[in-house]
């Protein structure tokens, strides 16, 4: 046994490998015949990317997106083939490195290009060709656009380029807008293919509207949250759009004692007992990403029942209120899991912290190890490993 068995870990994310492939195979079919890149950015939304990565492929992806070109080259060099997608560069970015990894790389203007040429790297990698379709982020404007094609053709026909996608992405402010974003597209791709340019393909669609909108759909979706069994509705919850929370945080209680009424808790004394209570103290904090201003809101689940946390959520901790509740050290407290017991969920503390369940998830900090359960995605580099369930 190596240290990584232990029974009751500090702090644990688990993160449940089969509830990952249960829900990239129910996108996948969702989307089909369009493709599934699955979203891995943010150390795949705070739960590991390399593990996530070979997960999603086996379940049914077709290709990973990333932000940056680091995080891809990270991808290739834990053993990922498949094709990977990364669309946010800088001056500072290594785009010879990227090409001689094969990485696709979302282009939003004609430095990229230049700067791809000047690494005069061996390979030609796949470019996508961004639009901005009303997000205004990054993607070239209306105006920009034919320059951008012409200067991708150009590096095309030099051998620097492979001329693959024209994509965009959406606001998700409201059907309207998002079929506005689509005509857009579609007006952009008409003027590129005037100019010469062919695209094997055309890509918008994320969680949102690759769930709702199937006209958004085009060649291929690319899912993020709704992988992670986090739904992007305010109407439904990801149970309700038949996905599975994938992440399970919880740490072991390190301390209880038993107080009189009136008794104040954690900083500024903000919460006081109103009997004699028991209180419970948990090792996890807002530098492991426990929302301090769910402060006053937040509940966790310790042995079947849900507490309140009593005071502010401090750095490193929090304490909960468990009333006359019998509750040892080393009981394990879930701060939000699948909610299928009655836990609170990721979507919970969303609300609870007037944030979206990405935000909740991905903050989760370096502290918190991610422990790994569910089958063994095959072809997975052995130093990741699974614990039993
Ligand atoms: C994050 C991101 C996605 C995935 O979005 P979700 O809403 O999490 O599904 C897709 N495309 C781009 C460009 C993104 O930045």
């Amino acid at each position: 046994m190596t240290g990584h068995d232990r029974a009751t870990p500090r702090r644990a994310a688990v993160i449940d490998l089969d509830a990952f492939r249960h829900n990239v195979r129910t996108l996948a079919a969702l989307a089909a015949p369009s493709e599934t890149m699955l979203a891995v950015k943010a150390n795949a939304y705070g739960h590991g990317m390399v593990p996530l990565a070979y997960a999603a492929l086996e379940a049914g992806a077709g290709s990973l997106a990333v932000l940056d070109i680091p995080a891809a080259l990270a991808l290739r060099e834990a053993g990922i083939t498949a094709p990977i997608f990364a669309w946010m560069h800088d001056v500072g970015s290594d785009f010879g490195a990227a090409a001689e990894a094969d990485i696709d790389l979302g282009i939003s203007g004609v430095w990229q290009l230049d700067a791809l040429a000047a690494a005069g790297a061996s390979r030609a990698p796949r470019v996508h060709l961004k639009i901005d379709t009303g997000l205004s982020r990054n993607g070239a404007t209306t105006e920009d656009w034919p320059g951008l094609v012409r200067a991708a053709l150009d590096y095309d026909a030099q051998g620097v380029v492979r001329l693959h996608a024209a994509w965009s992405h959406l606001a998700d402010a409201s059907p309207a807008d998002d079929a506005e974003s689509l005509q857009r597209l579609r007006a952009a791709v008409e003027v590129a293919e005037g100019l010469g340019a062919r695209f094997e393909r055309l890509h918008l669609a994320a969680s949102s509207a690759g769930i709702r909108e199937p006209e958004a759909r085009l060649d291929l979706v690319r899912f993020g949250i709704a992988a992670y069994g986090i739904s992007p509705f305010d109407d439904v919850d990801g149970r309700g759009l038949g996905l599975r929370p994938v992440m399970t945080l919880k740490a072991p209680v390190a301390a209880v004692k038993r107080v009189e009424a009136g008794h104040g808790v954690s900083y500024g004394l903000t919460y006081r007992t109103d009997s004699d209570s028991t209180l419970a103290l948990v090792p996890l904090g807002y530098a492991d990403g426990i929302p301090r201003i769910a402060t006053g809101h937040g509940t966790v689940w310790i042995r079947g029942r849900r507490y309140p946390i009593a005071g502010r959520i401090a750095m490193d901790q929090f304490v909960v209120d468990v009333g006359d509740a019998e509750v040892a050290v080393g009981d394990e407290v879930v701060v939000f899991g699948e909610g299928d017991r009655g836990e609170p969920t990721a979507e919970d503390w969303a609300g609870y912290a007037q944030t979206i369940g990405d935000e909740i998830v991905a903050r989760v900090g370096p502290r918190v190890d991610r422990l790994y359960v569910g089958a063994r995605p095959e072809g997975m580099p052995e130093a990741i490993r699974l614990e039993r369930p």
